[in-house]
């Protein structure tokens, strides 16, 4: 801290004027009766004239004729003022002002004497008398002596009065002041601190002396010196000159570094508060006088209230708010700098499926761990954001060519190629990610957001986990997939879904065994649609498991009202998502529905195809075993084209292995021998599981699977899927 100390000098006079102002108003009020007067004299006439004479004027006035009977009545009643006679025998003038100064009496003396030399005056002043009046003297001069002395006795005793109140009132304020919750102080008009309350000490941790005489700035944060400044040169007064503004003081805690204060300050002229300064250039001597108020935890809730508004809470990314605000920003920048930038939008694969079946809280963790590579992986100067549940958008400003965006996406990519450690959980997750680029794909940033979500669907829809430059084409496909998702929304409240029925045949014995369900959709416009077309997007949006739940139901139902209609007993195999599967109370919901419609056990078959069965073993195996407990049949679909990791089928209680149709493409004229299909039966034969063929269109096909000893068959040589009531004739 530098700066020279100014010399001031504090004059302790302040309120003097208002004192006598009040002492002169006293004066007036002055009832002369209240003042007792007390004369003594050992002339007994004189005694009686004069006080006559003193009561004349107002007075009240007792006499004692002699020194001892005076000093009786000074000690029985109190005096103002004694108008005392200085030759008296035994007790004499002098004595009693001895005994009066002796005794402090608060009285006033003003003797009385006929030897009116200047040496007696002196002696008598000394002696503690207030006046002097010589024998002879004339009534007005007498009355005179006595208005002077009692009008100077008025005012003392007003300003002793005054003094205690003054006391009184300046320990009160020094008590505020010390004791104010807030900072107070007083600059000069050269900005050094000329007070400082205790109350620094608390909140910032010097102590007043180490401050006064620094200058401000060695208090005030750098960044707000203009803000100070500008209030502390203010040379104005009056009110114009208070002001209102936030600054940051630093504190001695070099942990806390600074807090945040609001300061209310007003000009003042110095003078009129009693302080004075040599100012060589006559100007008045101008100051500062604040009050600093510590607004840090009001500050903290305003940060905090403007982050929220700002950031997702739960990865404390920039949320869409602050992502648009920022990506405005780089757009006027390129726009400018006559450059490009790029806007990715990220979607995360099957986060659905890692919430539903992982559950909330691993969800929620994954996606921090999510943010934090991801900001690992980028620049600072890109920004992230998280747009909604496991959606990101990142905007890459200032980009040389379209190319380097692409690489941005490479290296997102490859950052997740190693899976996040979580709970024990290994959870290995990839993108979609769309690209679209400024001022190449659109210029507004609305455009920008909506093309590069729909180069993200591109991807999506063509096997995920990876990138794909929006293109102008996407618009038709992109529009295509929004629309499915609306109807199929549609599709659920107005009953468009239809569960068509496969038989299964027993070739050996010739009879159909079995029937599967399929789903189809009656749509209003396009005619019937099949699974492949609005499943995957349903699994995508997350309505698969209502679309899973209404054909279990419809399943339950339909095998109810065939048993009622005396059909002979068929099992009913139902497909069912990796997403049903990963929802906590599956096999409840399964098991109340077979009994709502009391239906045998046995006959329920769930297919699930092995892909999704691998997404989550350890949830799987429990609710499957709990499905076999009520005694419903699993069958594992698609079997050869997933994993083909083969010792999870001696953990599963597993009934069925349908071989996936892909298999039999290669029953053809010329490749028999090549065909894997026998190693599969041969497989599920060891370990004691049914197998199911399906797909088989061709009679080669059926003589080949028939020659390797399978006997359950599914395919269009012998059925395709039908409608319940066709199913229904067929069955009958
Ligand atoms: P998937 O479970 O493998 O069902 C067999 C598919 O093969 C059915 O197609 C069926 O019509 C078809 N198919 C049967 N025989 C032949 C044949 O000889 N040749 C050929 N080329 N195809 C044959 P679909 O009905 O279009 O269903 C497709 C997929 O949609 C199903 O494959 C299944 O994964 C899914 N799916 C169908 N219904 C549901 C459902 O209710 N829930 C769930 N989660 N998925 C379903
Ligand atoms: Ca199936
Ligand atoms: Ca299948």
């Amino acid at each position: 801290m530098s700066g020279t100390k100014p010399s001031i000098q504090y004059r302790t006079t302040a309120g003097l004027s208002s004192i006598m102002a009040n002492a002169n108003k006293l004066e007036k009020d002055i009832e002369k009766t209240s003042y007792q007067i007390l004369i003594i004299d050992d002339n007994i006439n004189l005694l009686y004239s004069t006080q006559a004479l003193v009561e004349s004027i107002g007075y009240s006035c007792i006499i004692a004729d002699g020194g001892e009977a005076g000093i009786n009545v000074l000690n029985s009643i109190p005096i103002d003022i004694v108008l005392l006679d200085l030759s008296m025998p035994e007790v004499d003038g002098y004595s009693v002002l001895k005994y009066i100064q002796k005794k402090e009496f608060n009285t006033d003396v003003i003797v009385v004497s006929g030897e009116s030399t200047f040496d007696n005056a002196t002696n008598v002043f000394k002696s503690g008398a207030l006046d002097f009046l010589g024998k002879p003297y004339k009534s007005s001069q007498l009355i005179s002596t006595i208005d002077n002395v009692a009008y100077k006795r008025g005012l003392k005793l007003n300003l002793k009065a005054m003094q205690v109140q003054l006391e009184e009132s300046e320990r009160r304020y020094r008590f505020i002041v010390s004791y104010s919750p807030d900072i107070i102080y007083m600059i000069d008009h050269r900005g050094f601190f000329t007070f400082l309350n205790d109350r620094i000490t608390d909140l910032l941790g010097y102590k007043p002396e180490e401050l006064i005489g620094e200058h401000f700035s060695s208090l005030v944060h750098e960044d707000d010196l203009m803000i100070a400044e500008h209030i502390f040169n203010e040379r104005r007064t009056g009110d114009r000159s208070s002001q209102n503004v936030e600054f940051r003081l630093k504190s001695s805690d070099p942990e806390v570094q600074s807090k945040h204060f609001e300061s209310s300050s007003i000009v003042i002229e110095l003078c009129s508060m009693g302080v004075y300064e040599e100012s060589d250039d006559g100007t008045p001597y101008l100051g500062t006088y604040g009050v600093a108020r510590d607004i840090s935890e009001r500050k903290k809730d305003q940060e905090m209230i403007h982050f929220q508004a700002y950031h997702d809470l739960l990865t404390r990314l920039p949320n869409r708010e602050l992502f648009l605000d920022r990506m405005h920003l780089a757009i006027s920048q390129a726009e400018r700098n006559k450059a490009k930038l790029a806007v990715l939008f990220l979607d995360m694969d099957g986060f659905k499926f890692i919430n539903d079946s992982l559950g909330h809280v691993i969800g929620d963790s994954l996606l921090q761990r999510v943010a934090f590579r991801l900001q690992e992986t980028l620049r600072d100067t890109d920004t992230i954001s998280r747009i909604g549940g496991d959606e990101f958008n990142i905007l890459i400003p200032e980009l040389k060519n379209r190319e380097e965006a692409g690489l941005v996406a490479e290296k997102i990519l490859s950052a997740f190629s190693h899976p996040i450690i979580l709970d024990h959980h290994e959870i290995t997750i990839s993108f979609s990610i769309g690209i679209s680029v400024f001022p190449d794909d659109a210029t507004s940033t609305e455009e920008l957001i909506k093309n590069s979500d729909m180069a993200m669907y591109h991807i999506k829809g063509r096997g995920k986990n990876g990138y794909e430059f929006f293109s102008d084409h996407m618009q038709s496909i992109y529009q295509y997939r929004h629309n499915i998702e609306q109807d199929i929304r549609k599709a659920l409240d107005n009953d468009q879904f239809e569960a068509y029925y496969q038989p299964q045949y027993d070739i050996n014995a010739q009879k159909i065994i079995g029937l599967e369900a399929l789903i189809r959709w009656n749509h209003p416009e396009k005619g019937l649609i099949t699974p492949d077309e609005f499943i995957p997007i349903a699994e995508e949006i997350g309505l698969i498991c209502e679309i899973g739940r209404y054909m279990l139901k419809t399943g339950c139902k339909q095998l109810k009202t065939w048993l009622d209609e005396g059909i002979k007993p068929l099992k009913l195999s139902i497909n069912v998502s990796a997403y049903q599967l990963a929802e906590s109370n599956f096999d409840v919901v399964l098991c109340d529905l077979i009994k709502k419609y009391d239906i045998p056990h046995h006959l329920l078959m769930v297919e699930i195809t092995e892909t999704s069965l691998m997404q989550d073993m350890e949830q799987a195996i429990p609710r499957l075993k709990n499905l076999v407990k009520c005694g419903i049949g699993i069958c594992i679909d698609d079997f050869g084209v997933g994993y083909s990791s083969l010792s999870y089928l001696q953990i599963l209680p597993i009934d069925i292995l349908k071989v996936d149709r892909s298999f039999l493409s290669c029953i053809t004229e010329n490749h028999e021998k090549a065909c894997i299909i026998k190693a599969i039966v041969a497989m599920a034969r060891e370990l004691e599981l049914e197998v199911v063929v399906e797909g088989v269109e061709t009679v080669k096909q059926l003589n080949y699977i028939k020659n390797i000893g399978c006997t359950i068959v599914q395919g269009f040589l012998l059925g395709r899927p039908l409608p319940v009531n066709e199913v229904s004739k067929l069955l009958k």
